[in-house]
């Protein structure tokens, strides 16, 4: 179990990277962490998330309010709060915005191409959530048709949102998007992007329960016989055991077709 020094620690060393790694201008961004049903842990407002120390961050009860520390939560932290009372399983927010992933958001493009197996194993595909004004419920309510099937999301016209089991989790996730971003990005320039087949997929979906991943995944948006018994990749996963009575119900069926022509 961290200390809450540790924790603390924690949250100044992943904002450190966020900003090394440009996800964040300025004083952009924020992180949080759920230590208890009514206890988290934030970063404050007007500071750059590449220079904080230990005692600037912030503790904060479900609803946002300040329970301790010398500066105040970000206005923004609502959509965390949102996502604590939507997803039990998370104990980690983590609000940035990574250029690449963020023009995505800006031209509406999620990022929906099945390319990359980490991205697949990872994050699936990524949604863009309508445009809120920052600051009012309209972004954490633009989160709520999505939230159950994901653990990334574009927020349009503005960055990226992803949660996690852990803050390390949540982090590894923004990085994956941003890179899922950038290799989309990349692919469409040189053009003639080839998909990995939803056929292969299945089987990333069961390597992925294999894994333990934690967390929410999309599935395959793109399958052709989505929705349909004879779907493989199934959506809203972890029930990559849909899959296999799907192929069973497949094989009984076929087996007795040639046991009927058989005895004709
Ligand atoms: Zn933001």
């Amino acid at each position: 179990m961290q200390s809450v020094y540790e924790i603390k620690k924690e949250i100044c060393d992943i904002g450190s990277r966020i900003y090394q790694k440009g996800f964040v201008a300025a004083n952009d961004g924020n992180i949080s962490v759920k230590v208890g049903p009514n206890e988290f842990y934030c970063t404050p407002t007007g500071v750059s998330k590449g220079y904080m120390t230990p005692d600037m961050i912030i503790k904060i009860d479900a609803n946002g309010n300040k329970i301790e520390g010398k500066l105040n939560p970000s206005s923004e932290i609502k959509m965390h709060m949102r996502v604590y009372q939507e997803r039990p399983d998370v104990n980690s927010v983590v609000h940035a915005h990574p250029p690449i992933a963020t023009a995505f958001a800006v031209c509406n493009k999620p990022l929906d191409l099945h390319i990359l197996p980490e991205a697949i194993l990872t994050v699936g595909t990524v949604p863009i959530c309508d445009y809120g004004t920052p600051s009012t419920m309209e972004i954490p309510d633009s989160l709520m048709p999505y939230i159950q099937k994901h653990d990334a999301f574009l927020l349009k016209n503005h960055g990226a949102l992803t949660v996690g089991n852990t803050l390390t989790k949540a982090f590894f996730v923004m990085d994956e998007v941003e890179y899922f971003a950038k290799i989309s990005m990349l692919a469409a320039q040189i053009g003639g992007i080839e998909e990995i087949p939803c056929s292969e997929l299945v089987k990333l979906m069961d390597l992925r329960k294999k894994m333990q991943i934690p967390g929410m995944h999309p599935g395959c948006q793109k399958c052709d016989f989505r929705n349909t018994p004879k779907c493989m990749c199934k959506d809203n996963l972890p029930a990559a055991k849909a899959c296999p009575t799907a192929s069973e119900d497949l094989v009984a069926e076929i087996t007795r077709k040639v046991m009927a022509a058989m005895c004709k």
